[in-house]
Formats: structure tokens, sequence, C-alpha cells
């Protein structure tokens, strides 16, 4: 039987941060919390947690830079961020941070339980995942999370390596967004938002992975159908 994953809260408002204790303890996590920003990332860098459950607003300091010394040292660490509300520039933000997901507050339990499952799960399939992936001018380690394209080395985020995973598993036809939404972020429904989601990883992943990103030869898009990776043989 496999340990109970270990996830670490860090919120201010104590009535949500004890509600969310109570309801992961229910769903058999272990968990940990913090009330203030540095407690938050003290324990983020010295706990090992196999997931971070980071609000935005906090004292002292803020999600969003917690979540940047957080990648800093560790870029596998799966973070879901609790934002305020369904801002366009805070969801972009926590996102291009490297946050794995973001739940909106007011959230529903059933839902959170639902992200935290699929964050889980993906970050243990990144695990069992060994191989290379290989394109034109660069050379993709997704264990490693590394490109090598001639002598410069790239780092990449594990949803950019689980976003061109499920793009290489598939070369052969074009995948929607909706489909990614689905399959690489576990999510079922489909707002404006979450397909945006999708194009700031596809522009992320453009400009370590193109020559030219205006101008993609490995990760392509098919007009009115998706991405395309072309992968070599
Ligand atoms: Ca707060």
């Amino acid at each position: 039987m496999s340990r109970p994953a270990r996830i670490l809260i860090v919120e201010d408002e104590e009535a949500i941060r004890e509600g969310l204790v109570d309801v992961l303890v229910f769903h058999k996590y272990q968990t940990d919390s913090a009330a203030t920003g540095p407690a938050g990332l003290e324990k983020a860098l010295t706990g090992k947690f196999d997931l971070i459950l980071l609000d935005v607003m906090l004292p002292g300091m803020d999600g969003y830079e917690i979540c940047n010394r957080i990648r800093a040292q560790d870029r596998n660490q799966p973070i879901i961020m609790l934002t305020a509300k369904t801002s366009d520039e805070e969801i972009v933000q926590g996102l291009k941070l490297g946050a794995d997901d973001y739940v909106a507050k007011p959230f529903s339990i059933q839902q959170l339980v639902l992200r935290i499952e699929a964050v889980l799960r993906r970050s243990r399939m990144g695990v069992e995942q060994a191989r290379t992936i290989s394109l034109q001018g660069i050379e993709i380690d997704t264990e490693n999370l590394k490109g090598r394209g001639g002598s410069e080395e790239i780092d990449f985020t594990k949803r950019e390596v689980e976003l061109l995973c499920y793009l290489a598993q598939h070369p052969d036809r074009p995948i929607s967004r909706e489909e990614l939404l689905l399959k690489v972020w576990g999510y079922a429904r489909n707002l404006d938002i979450e397909t945006r989601t999708v194009d700031i990883h596809i522009a992320k992943l453009r400009r370590k992975i193109e020559t030219d990103p205006k101008e993609p030869v490995n990760l392509i898009t098919v007009r009115g159908a998706g991405y395309r990776l072309v992968t070599k043989a």
C-alpha cells in the first residue's frame, strides 16, 4: 500500500485553513499548515510535501513570491494556487510562475479534491516516465526536465514536459485545446480562461524549443484543429 500523500496548506484565513485540514484528513491525506507567507515558505522548502496548496494574498510574503522561490529550488514540487477570484491576471500570473493548477475561491470541496487527485496522479505518472523527446534542434530529457539544443541547456517545468509527452504520444494527429485540458490538466469543463491556460503554456514552450517561436517547426498549430508536435523518428 502506498503511503498517504502529504499536503501543505498555506492560508492565512483561519476558517479556510482549518476547514481544508479537516477535509483533507477526512480524505486520508496527511497535512501540515502555515498561516503566513514566511512560515509557508520555510515549511515548503524543508518539509518534502507531495503537494502545496498556496493562497495568493498572505501576510509577510505573497503566494507568487513563495511559488517563485519554491520553483527556484525544486521545479517538480506540485503546487495548486488558491486565487481570491477568477481574475485572469491572477491565474495567468500563477501559471507563469509554474503553479500546476489553480482553484478560485470560493471553491467547492469536491472540485478541490478532484484537482488535488489529478495533480497527485500526474506527478506520480511523471516519476514513471523516462524517455527522450527528439525535436528539430533540441532533445528533451523528460525525466530530468532538461532540454539540450547544441551547447545550450534549457529547463522545463513538469507541466511543460507533460504537455510535450502527451503531444509526443500522438504524433499522427493535431490535439485540440479541449483534449489537452482534459488529458494533461484533468479539466472536464471548457472555460475561456482554461483554454487560455493551454495557449500560455504553448507560447512558453515555443520560446524554449523553437529557433523562431513565430515560425514554429516543432510545435505547430493546425488551424481549427489544435496543436501537433513534429517528433523525429
Ligand atoms: Ca489570504
